[in-house]
């Protein structure tokens, strides 16, 4: 099957690599994680790393082999070992609580780079009232098995990352928090996984953003809780097809781009002040600082 890759976390790394996968399953627009033989049924090096010798990022599309694990495949699985010598056991109330979860049988192959214009197109932003159920940054075991789903794409405002207090001696760095808005409601003290804001590498004290979609994950069990995790931030901006203006959007529904509304293209922030373009100035102006 084809994946398009939207995350690419960190889960229990080592020595051998130790990555949360998920995307979309392009055969049915379907969300889909990817699940390895190793501990913790986290993807490896052995699967993340194409021939070339390069690992897989957000946006790659790439050909899997790998297979729904439902009722039948853990029974059959967790009875004869999933493949690689590996004979941990996938519990039962994984089924419902991650049911998105396939099995990979070997490496990615990559296919082709995506944009994030043809992920925005996808249609796969959730419209859901809540984001898993309520407001709260934890699901009980429960409510983890009722919500029945554990990767969602949302579109949140004031989004806003701030450092945890760092562990005392070892100057250890846990991951960044966020609070945002989505709905109306005000969500604060959910755990940051995204790689690209790791905590332990960088040293900024908070950081604001302006329009942002974010991949949100439910987690394996830990402490009889399932929390609810940011596995992916996409701070996107909007430009007009043939962006002749050399300056980007920062908000959807800046008046510029009213009377262009059939060639607007989704872009990523870093991508475009990269590129040296700014935000224009009726954009900037409603920009967080
Ligand atoms: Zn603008």
């Amino acid at each position: 099957m084809e994946v398009l890759i939207l995350t690419r976390s960190d889960k229990h790394k080592a020595d051998d690599g130790g990555y949360c996968v998920a995307g979309i399953n392009l055969q049915n627009n379907q969300w889909i994680r990817l699940v390895g033989p190793h501990y913790h049924f986290k993807i490896a090096d052995a699967e993340a790393i194409y021939e070339d010798g390069t690992l897989c990022e957000p946006f790659d599309v790439v050909e899997v082999d790998a297979e729904k694990i439902d009722s039948q495949k853990r029974i059959e699985c967790n009875a004869h070992g999933w493949g690689n010598g590996f004979t941990e056991q996938y519990p039962e109330n994984l089924l419902s609580i991650q049911p998105e979860n396939y099995i990979v049988r070997d490496k990615f192959k990559l296919v082709r780079k995506a944009s994030i214009d043809e992920v925005m197109h996808l249609g796969i932003v959730s419209d859901d009232e809540y984001i898993y159920k309520d407001d709260t940054t934890s699901l009980s075991i429960e409510d983890a098995i009722e919500c029945n789903k554990s990767l969602v794409m949302v579109k949140v405002e004031d989004l806003e990352l701030y450092p945890k207090e760092k562990y005392d001696e070892d100057g250890y760095q846990a991951h960044y928090r966020a609070r945002f808005k989505y709905k109306g409601h005000q969500y604060d003290g959910l755990s940051v996984t995204d790689p690209d804001y790791d905590a332990a590498k960088t040293d900024f004290q908070g950081l604001k953003f302006g329009e942002t979609y974010l991949i949100m994950s439910v987690g394996e069990e830990y402490r009889e809780r399932h929390y609810k995790i940011i596995a992916k931030i996409f701070e996107t901006v909007y430009t007009i097809e043939n962006n002749t203006y050399g300056f980007f959007h920062a908000f959807s529904d800046c008046k510029y781009l009213e009377k262009y509304k059939d060639s607007v293209i989704y872009a990523l922030w870093d991508d475009m002040v990269a590129d040296g373009m700014g935000q224009c100035k009726e954009c900037e102006k409603n920009y967080l600082s």
